[in-house]
């Protein structure tokens, strides 16, 4: 059986205690694969390589940094077809998906940060009458940690490891225990590329062990993390007494606001992806939509008919949602389903569970509408992160907004007006990190990205991550105006 070892100083190895999970193909509930199960002295392992790595790597020429980032996504494109089917099967989304969304993604976030890094300058201010001139000296942080969820593997990966190393810090990094198959894959790939031993180590294990290991480890400086909002508030009180450089992008329960001058046909289309794309496993997937009372009957009953033709399958084959990520994160929606319906909620279509024939195993369900009369219901409030979403009217602006507000979360939003003084009134006043207008998931990777209140702290994206990724110094020097 496959075994996900872990990556370090170049090679691959198993962990030190010789312990494996199981790793799981969510398409028919088979295991596949072991994952090494590892613990504190792997990642002190990893460390070391990292940190005799730094010296090296922090004072390598930034061209050739640039051009072995550009060989890893040229080699990432070039495996297209394997890494896609590794992460299709790992993770249960379609292979469509994984061929045309995550794994050119991966590729290009190695493309855009040894591009980005070429570009990136620092600050310098003159202070005039002090005869004294000062510049922003930003040098990388040592060698920092990445740890990131099983939603989308691959692309959330490489977003924080390929700033990190083009910024010249070496990185200790954990994927998902969910989902490790393609971070496994890239070792083959980094060696191939030419990125010297040492500058990127993967650990495999799960978060309360070898994640836990990483945010501890006191000469890990700074943690860039991706995952729930719990275990976000559990990294912070860890790495904040530690005084840790920190980037949490966390949980979400976007809004998506309808309003009734809106392209219908173009707003219904994205609605339906913006609802159930990768299985409603995304986390700016609009989760809760809101309706202009006048537009409401007809939407629900559009909405629902096309909702009903989705087609839910195994990933390999032409199917619009494959299986969710595990049998616990299907039983955690399933759950919800019924706590939706417990609370007063209506089941307009889905809410089941797929015996998908030949897979009758795996972990499929059907794409779920639960009409609301309460914004403030569990099914509402709380992060359900699967193919499940609300629907309920509102009367006017002020509505749709307090709405739209009025969760904990406020990582993302959809918006849907042709009336340009409403998207800049909506746009300023919604409490979030990222705004769609009239689209979704449109995304420029030079955007800063992140959310604000319980979905995270700090911004990624663009020179927004190189920021992060490196500590800024000012240098301030005092002339002498008369030689
Ligand atoms: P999770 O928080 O369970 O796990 C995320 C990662 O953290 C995994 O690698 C896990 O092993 C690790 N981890 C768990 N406990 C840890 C600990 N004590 N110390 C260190 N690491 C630990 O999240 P998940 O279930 O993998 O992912 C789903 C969540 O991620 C959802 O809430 C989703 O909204 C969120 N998410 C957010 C974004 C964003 O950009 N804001 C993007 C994708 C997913």
């Amino acid at each position: 059986m496959l075994k996900i070892q872990n990556y370090i100083n170049g090679e691959y190895c198993d962990p030190s205690e010789g312990k494996w999970l199981d790793n799981y193909n969510p398409g028919n509930g088979e295991v596949y694969a072991q994952i090494a199960n590892s613990d504190a002295s792997d990642v002190a392992k990893a460390y070391e390589a990292a940190r005799n790595a730094f010296p090296s790597w922090s004072n390598t020429p930034i061209e050739t940094r640039s051009r072995i980032l550009l060989n890893v996504s040229e080699l990432i494109e070039a495996n297209l077809g394997r890494l896609a089917e590794a992460e299709s099967k790992d993770n249960g989304k379609p292979l469509s998906l994984a061929t045309k969304v995550d794994i050119p993604r991966a590729s290009a976030n190695f493309r855009f940060f040894a591009n980005a890094i070429t570009q990136f300058a620092s600050e310098a201010h003159e202070s005039v009458g002090l005869d004294s001139m000062n510049f922003t000296l930003r040098q990388p942080i040592g060698v920092v940690g990445c740890i990131s969820p099983w939603n989308l593997p691959l692309y959330l990966f490489t977003w924080k490891v390929a700033p990190a190393i083009a910024a010249g810090n070496t990185v200790v990094a954990k994927p998902s225990e969910v989902t490790p198959l393609t971070a496994y894959l890239l070792g083959e790939i980094l060696t191939e590329a030419g990125l010297p031993p040492g500058v990127l180590n993967i650990i495999h294990g799960e978060g309360p062990s070898a994640g836990q290991a990483i945010v501890e480890h006191p000469g890990i400086k700074a943690i860039s993390f991706t995952g729930g909002t719990k275990t976000g508030e559990h990294l912070a009180r860890t790495a904040a007494p530690m005084f840790k450089k920190l980037s949490l992008e966390l949980g979400g329960k976007n809004p998506n606001l309808i309003f009734a001058d809106c392209d219908y046909e173009e707003m219904l289309n994205i609605t339906v992806r913006s609802s159930f794309a990768n299985q409603g496993q995304i986390c700016l997937c609009g989760s809760r939509i809101f309706v202009e009372e006048t537009l409401y009957e007809k939407f629900k009953s559009d909405f629902v008919e096309k909702v009903s033709q989705l087609k839910v399958g195994h990933p390999s084959e032409d199917v619009n949602l494959g299986a969710v990520v595990s049998q616990p994160h299907m039983e955690k929606v399933l759950s919800y389903i019924k706590i939706g319906v417990e609370e007063g909620g209506k089941i307009l279509c889905g809410g089941n569970r797929v015996k998908v024939q030949g897979y009758e195993n795996g972990y499929y369900l059907e794409p779920t509408v639960i009409e609301v009369y309460d914004d403030q219901c569990r099914v509402n409030q709380e992060e359900i992160f699967g193919p499940v979403v609300t629907i309920m009217p509102f009367k006017d602006e002020a509505d749709a907004l307090s709405k739209a507000n009025s969760v904990k979360y406020g990582l993302s939003s959809t918006l849907w007006t042709k009336d340009v003084d409403r998207i800049m009134r909506v746009s300023k006043r919604l409490e979030a990190g990222i705004v769609w207008v009239n689209t979704w998931l449109n995304r420029d990777l030079r955007t800063p990205f992140g959310g604000v209140k319980a979905s995270g702290v700090g911004r990624e994206g663009g020179f927004e991550a190189l920021r992060f990724f490196t500590e800024p110094k000012n240098v301030c020097i005092k002339y002498n105006q008369n030689s």
